[in-house]
């Protein structure tokens, strides 16, 4: 059965990052939920999806270079009067259910990885007895290896479509093997069957992510993919229910 894992705890549904969105998602009959990770300059590790918080609250900054309490303090725009959460609350959130964690490695502002950042989402996660039910994603590949030196949890790359259409499959699957990287995620409308095929062939597994539409999301299940993320869990979760209801033709 294809896997579904909530996006940020389900943004068009419950806003970016909310914790009404994690709570929701917590208990959502489905297998995953994706969430990104910031440290902040006094050493917290703050759950929340750009490296600022421009975007998506009513304050600004750069997150490495706020404190903890600067970040907490910003209201998540459409997410209930909420402010983000650590890493520690997600995980206390997840801990009692069956739903488990997609962690995103995230960049800096400027695109870099954070220096001696994965060691410590790492211990965090052990600490809270989660990191057993903890995959892995980044875009980089630094990161991945970063994180290969430290934990056997599986390393997922998330390959954007620039580095698709340059790279090719036979590219991007020779660079995962060289990195003993165990599965790829490509944006949904970047998939097809010809991609997934090659990538099961070469001994990986094969997901997406982005997939928001009822389009995209009956896509990602015709193909099979083994995990995918949406903004839309409750419609992805209505929709896999159905399918499975259906008898086959
Ligand atoms: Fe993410």
């Amino acid at each position: 059965m294809t896997r579904i894992a909530s996006h940020r705890g389900g943004t068009l549904e419950y806003g970016d990052s909310t914790p009404q969105g994690f709570a929701a998602t917590a208990v959502m009959p489905l297998e995953e939920v994706e969430f990104d990770v910031h440290p902040t300059r006094d050493g917290a590790i703050m759950v929340h999806h750009d490296a600022t918080l421009d975007r998506t609250t009513d304050s600004t900054g750069v997150i490495a270079a706020l404190t903890e309490g600067e970040v907490r303090a910003a209201t998540i725009n459409y997410g209930a009067g909420s402010h983000p959460l650590s890493l520690a609350e997600l995980s206390a959130v997840f801990k009692p259910g069956k739903v488990d964690l997609r962690c995103e490695i995230k960049p800096g502002s400027d695109g870099r990885a954070y220096v001696d950042f994965v060691p410590r989402v790492i211990e965090t996660l052990d600490q809270q007895g989660m990191l057993a039910r903890t995959t892995f994603t980044s875009f980089l590949l630094e990161t991945l290896d970063e994180l290969a030196s430290a934990t056997q949890r599986p390393r997922l790359w998330l390959v954007s479509p620039p580095v698709l259409r340059q790279l090719g499959y036979a590219g991007v699957l020779e660079i995962a093997r060289s990195h003993a990287i165990g599965e790829i995620g490509v944006n949904i409308d970047t998939a097809d069957a010809a991609l997934m095929d090659a990538t099961v062939a070469a001994g990986l597994e094969f997901g997406c992510w982005a997939a928001h539409t009822p389009e995209q999301i009956g896509k990602a299940l015709a193909l099979g993919v083994k995990v995918f993320t949406t903004d839309r869990p409750s419609l992805a979760i209505a929709i896999r229910d159905r399918q499975r209801q259906e008898p086959r033709a």
